[in-house]
């Protein structure tokens, strides 16, 4: 009876989890979060754990940060609930709005709001679409995402997604949605083929597919500059410029998801900072709010929004926007957090800490079970494989991933498991000490990881 009336095991009687194994799940009970403070939570046991994952990828500021429970209550106090349909608005939004357009890479124009990443990138899809109407081209749809970029798991934006499990049981991709390949030169680089040359190779894969299918039905090109569900992959040297070329090309819009990468994971302030990427269209979403509310925005620059805006009369309005489309207390959270990682320096701090996590996770790069370590700034990975030589997967897959990843869990330490990838994304306000003891708990659980594996 006190098994079942924990809250453990109260939540499997009435949750549907998210990405659940259900009857695992129904046998080994939730684990229950009850606080956070900085980069640490605590379970219903009192159990402390560094979430070395800052959530799902995104509380940027730490846990319990009181000047974002300010924000949001006195917003909350003022002005609970705006909409923003028929031009309304309210002023949260429109100076987040400013803001953003301020720091957005490239030159964007305009801001649309939703609540979810995949909201963003769904309303990217309709927008792509409606331009191409609005100019009169409306076989221009096809939008090119790759294998293993994750984007979302809504109908559209589950498609943009390259991951087998997001499509197979859906009928996914949907139609005018397609995958290019991943750019990970470790797993699919020939032999003795150069960062250089991989990236030119895939480019020129993607200008084939293009020429293929037909310039005049392509509409844009979505990727994460810094692929994260996928499995942190870092793109080759040049990959970034050979892409936009080719796009440019074929007149295909470019579309960076910054929902991981934005607001100074990569140790700059967008993931497009650093390979020079000029989108026409930036997704953002997690760290804009380090997510203490749901939120996630679409800039645009001149070019989508002027096709939109003059061809609006002509073809009817936009249809498309959701009730918390801006909601005042999320985009008054974001301003406020925006302040913060300003003031802190975050995106500094990103760069100067993330240099501990790579360097030290690399000089594991001779341990027996890693394959590959990867990252940039403070997003990193490590990958497990059965043959470091022919970099032969484990079999089954994915089962030393959860055996460290439990490990770690059991050390104190939440990261994240992608199969046998291991993935590290910590807090952006984490201090020295405090990155060398997450390294501390995770070089604990990889060596009782190998005992198990030679066992
Ligand atoms: N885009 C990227 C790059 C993401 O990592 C995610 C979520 O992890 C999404 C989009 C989807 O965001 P959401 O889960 O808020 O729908």
């Amino acid at each position: 009876a006190s098994r079942a009336n924990s809250p453990e095991f109260r939540d499997v009687a009435v949750h549907l989890h998210p990405y659940t194994n259900a009857r695992k799940h129904e046998e080994k009970g939730a684990m229950v979060i009850e606080r956070g403070e900085g980069i640490y939570v605590y379970d219903t046991a009192g159990k402390q754990y560094i979430e070395g994952l800052a959530g799902l990828w995104s509380v940027a500021v730490g846990f319990g940060q009181p000047r974002l429970v300010k924000a949001a209550a006195d917003q909350l106090a003022k002005l609970p609930y705006y909409h923003s349909f028929a031009h309304k608005s309210h002023e949260p939004s429109i100076a987040l709005s400013e803001k953003l357009l301020q720091l957005a890479p490239g030159k964007m124009s305009k801001v649309f709001y939703t609540s979810s990443g995949s909201e963003a990138n769904d309303t990217a899809v309709k927008l792509v679409w409606y331009y191409n109407n609005a100019l009169g081209r409306p076989h221009k749809k096809k939008i090119i995402a790759r294998i293993k970029g994750y984007h979302g798991i809504t109908i559209a934006s589950g498609s943009l997604t390259g991951l087998p499990y997001n499509h197979r049981d859906f009928d996914l991709p949907i139609a005018n949605i397609m995958h290019t390949a991943c750019p990970h030169h470790y797993r699919y680089a020939w032999e003795g083929e150069s960062e250089e040359e991989f990236a030119s190779r895939l480019a020129g894969q993607l200008d084939e597919m293009i020429q293929r299918e037909g310039p005049d039905t392509v509409a844009a090109f979505i990727g994460e500059p810094v692929m994260g569900a996928g499995g942190v992959i870092v793109p080759p040297a040049t990959y970034w410029e050979k892409i936009q070329k080719v796009c440019r090309k074929h007149d295909v819009l470019i579309i960076a998801d910054e929902v991981i990468n934005g607001f100074g994971r990569t140790g700059k302030l967008f993931g497009s900072n650093l390979y020079g990427i000029e989108p026409d269209m930036v997704v953002m979403s997690k760290a804009l709010t380090s997510s203490y509310l749901p939120l996630s925005a679409l800039l645009m620059n001149q070019k989508v929004y002027d096709g939109i805006a003059d061809n609006t009369a002509k073809i009817g309005t936009f249809g498309h926007g959701f009730t918390a489309s801006g909601h005042p207390a999320a985009t008054a959270v974001a301003l406020e957090n925006i302040k913060i990682i300003e003031e802190q320096d975050l995106v500094a701090n990103a760069a100067k800490q993330g240099e501990i996590l790579q360097r030290r996770l690399r000089a594991l790069a001779d341990h027996p079970l890693v394959g590959e370590v990867r990252g940039v700034g403070m997003i990193a990975a490590v990958e497990f494989v059965a043959d470091k030589k022919t970099k032969a997967p484990f079999d089954p897959a994915g089962a030393v991933g959860q055996y460290c990843f439990d490990r770690c869990q059991e050390h104190g330490l939440i990261l994240r498991n992608l199969g046998d990838t291991v993935a590290f994304c910590p807090p952006l306000i984490i201090d020295e000490a405090q990155m060398n003891e997450l390294l501390d708990r995770f070089e604990t659980a990889l060596a009782e990881t190998l005992d198990w594996a030679n066992s």
